[in-house]
């Protein structure tokens, strides 16, 4: 589903990613972990070209995502349909305050998919109902909570039914009573066999959802494997560090 080749990326003498390969299969769910500053989200934001590549490529489903080659139009056309497929969700939920719920939900649908009002509406309401928010759809942000906020962000990124979801520390602005329902649609979604690309300071959890889990530190992946052995017995000392300090 999404093939991170040989991804390389600097902000100006600084090496972010130096050569990041990882696969993300249909249906799997994938997280990375790593110190702060280690490229998390560099890599994340790379994968729907919030960050240009120096180097490498990003796949998406066999189509490739950057492509140094398109220009102008033709590369906005081909990137605003590759961003369709993608649901990104952030650590602070970039609600429209000015939009009840229902519209913040139903907003990429009409803009970018030009659905009408009704069918966009009923899609909208689907979407609140499956993160638990559906008697709030009338509802602006200013009245929802922290873990409401980002229940709403992520109905909005699946109301635009993304082939794959990204996540940036989806939880690390919430107060911790608030983590645990947002983790819950998470875990849903995971049931749900969507496909997801995880970033996340919360072993536990990463543990608990992921396929496949992934440690980076200094731009490089350090060690890689499936969450039992990872969280129990990793081969790296660099990566029983960081779960001795984070566990
Ligand atoms: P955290 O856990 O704190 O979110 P991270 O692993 O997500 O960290 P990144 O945000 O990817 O780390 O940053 C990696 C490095 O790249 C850091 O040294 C950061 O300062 C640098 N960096 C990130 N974005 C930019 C930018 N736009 N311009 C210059 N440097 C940047
Ligand atoms: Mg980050």
């Amino acid at each position: 589903m999404v093939d991170i080749i040989n991804v390389h990326k600097k902000f100006g003498e600084l090496e972010v990613l130096k050569g990041i390969n990882l696969t993300v299969p249909r249906g799997k769910i994938v997280s990375i972990i790593g110190s702060s500053g280690s490229g998390k989200s560099t890599l994340l934001r790379s994968v729907n070209h919030l960050e240009v590549i120096d180097k490498g490529q990003i796949m998406l489903d066999g189509v490739q995502v950057n492509r140094p080659d398109m220009s102008g139009l033709a590369f906005e056309r081909h990137i605003n349909h590759i961003r369709q497929n993608m649901g990104m969700v952030f650590q602070h939920f970039n609600l429209f305050p000015h939009l009840s719920t229902l519209e913040n939900v139903t907003l990429g649908p009409r803009k970018l998919k030009g659905m009408e009002k009704k069918p966009a509406e009923e899609l909208g309401r689907e979407y609140l109902d499956r993160v638990g928010l559906a008697d709030k759809a009338e509802v602006y942000p200013s009245r929802l909570s922290g873990g409401q906020k980002q229940r709403v962000a992520i109905a909005r990124a699946l109301a635009m039914q993304p082939k794959v979801m990204l996540f940036d520390e989806a939880t690390s602005a919430l107060d911790p009573e608030l983590v645990e329902e947002v983790n819950q649609v998470m875990q849903g979604l995971a049931k749900d066999h969507m496909t997801m690309l995880i970033v996340t300071h919360e072993m536990a959890f990463a543990r608990d959802v992921s396929d496949w889990a992934m440690f980076m530190d200094g731009g490089v992946v350090v060690e890689e494997g499936t969450p039992d052995k990872f969280f129990t017995n990793p081969d790296h000392e660099r990566t029983r560090n960081f779960l001795r300090k984070h566990l």
